[in-house]
C-alpha cells in the first residue's frame, strides 16, 4: 500500500502580535509548499524538511538565517540540525556567523560527514569546502534586529528578556515529515535568544533536545525558551513516549505540560510518526504552524 506523505512546519511559539499574524502564516504556507513539493514528487522526507527550513531560514520573519535576534555583541549566530529517521544520521551546526542556511551545511554534514556536530569556525570551514558559499556576518544583519538589541541593552539587566515570559519571541524553525517510502525526518533551525551571551547555544540544534527523528519513535521538532528544553532532552522524552504506545497528539500536549510543571518552561512542538499520526502543542499564546497531507490542509496561529 502507497503511504500517504504528512508535512508539519512550525515558525515559533510566542505572544505574536497581531500585526505579526499574516507574515508568520505566509511563511509557514511558503515553507509548506515548498516541502510538499518534494514530497509530492516521490522525494524524501529529508529533502522535504530541508527545503521548508530553507524557505523560512530565508524569510526575514523568523528567527532563523538573515533576520536572526542579535547576541550580545550585535552578531547573528546561528544553530541548526537535521535528521534522519531511517538511518539516524543527523547532521548539526553551532554558533555558526557565515552561513545564510546553516540547515543546508547541517545536511551536508549528515551527507557527506563521518561527523555528527561541528560548531562555529570549523563549521563554516566544513561547509565552504563542501560547497556551500561563505557569507558576512553583516549580510545576516537586518536594522529590525539592531533596534531591537538596542532597546534591550538600553534597558540594562532589569530589561532583559524574562526567559520565563511567553511573550518573548520565539521564532525559531522546524519541519517534520513522513515520505511516501515510509521514513520520517526532521529539521530545526534558530538565531537563538535575544542578547544572548557569543558562544551560548541552545536546544534547537542538539539531538534529541530541539529536533529528533527515528522511524521507529518518532520525529519531532521544538521552539521556546531553549534551556529547559535541552534540560528535558524534550524531543526525545516525547518520541520515547510515541514509541510506547501513546497518541503523537497527546504526547506533544503531555511534553509542554512536563516542560511547564518541571521547569516552568515555555514553547512549542510538532511531533509525527512513522503512520502519519501528529501533534502540535504549545504554551505560548500563539504558535505559527501548518500541516499537510494527502488529505487535508491547514495551518494556523494557535492550536
Ligand atoms: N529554542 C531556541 C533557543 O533557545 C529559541 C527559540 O525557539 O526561539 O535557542
Amino acid at each position: 500500500m502507497p503511504i500517504d506523505p504528512v508535512l508539519l512546519v512550525h515558525g515559533g511559539a510566542w505572544a505574536i502580535p497581531d500585526d505579526m499574524v499574516d507574515t508568520h502564516l505566509a511563511g509557514v504556507r511558503a515553507a509548506m509548499a515548498a516541502g510538499w513539493r518534494v514530497l509530492a514528487a516521490g522525494g524524501d522526507a529529508l529533502d522535504a524538511v530541508e527545503e521548508a527550513v530553507v524557505v523560512m531560514e530565508d524569510d526575514e520573519t523568523f528567527d532563523a538565517g538573515r533576520g536572526s535576534f542579535l547576541n550580545r555583541d550585535g552578531k547573528v549566530q546561528l544553530d541548526a540540525l537535521i535528521m534522519d529517521g531511517a538511518t539516524l544520521r543527523a547532521g548539526g551546526v553551532g554558533c555558526v556567523e557565515r552561513l545564510r542556511n546553516p540547515v543546508r551545511a547541517a545536511r551536508k554534514i549528515l551527507s557527506e560527514s563521518p561527523h555528527v556536530y561541528f560548531v562555529a569556525e570549523g563549521a563554516e570551514r566544513f561547509a565552504a569546502e563542501h560547497g556551500i558559499a561563505l557569507c558576512k556576518n553583516e549580510d545576516l544583519v537586518i536594522a529590525r534586529e539592531v533596534k531591537r538589541l538596542q532597546e534591550a541593552q538600553a534597558k540594562g539587566a532589569e530589561g532583559q528578556p524574562d526567559l520565563f515570559a511567553p511573550t518573548d519571541s520565539h521564532d525559531t524553525v522546524g519541519a517534520v515529515a513522513l515520505d511516501g517510502s515510509g521514513n520520517i525526518a526532521a529539521a530545526t533551525s534558530t538565531g537563538g535568544t535575544l542578547n544572548k551571551a557569543p558562544g551560548r547555544l541552545g536546544d534547537s540544534s542538539l539531538i534529541g533536545c530541539g529536533c529528533y527523528a527515528d522511524n521507529k519513535t518518532a520525529a519531532a521538532s521544538t521552539t521556546g525558551w531553549g534551556e529547559p528544553i535541552m534540560k528535558l532532552v524534550l524531543a526525545k522524552w516525547a518520541a520515547d513516549r510515541v514509541a510506547a504506545g501513546n497518541l503523537p497528539e497527546w504526547v506533544a500536549a503531555e511534553a509542554i505540560h512536563y516542560l511547564e510543571a518541571r521547569l516552568q518552561g515555555h514553547g512549542g512542538m510538532i511531533l509525527l510518526d512513522a503512520r502519519g499520526r501528529f501533534g502540535i502543542a504549545h504554551n505560548t499564546p500563539r504558535m505559527a504552524w501548518a500541516v499537510k497531507t494527502g488529505k487535508q490542509e491547514s495551518s494556523g496561529i494557535s492550536r
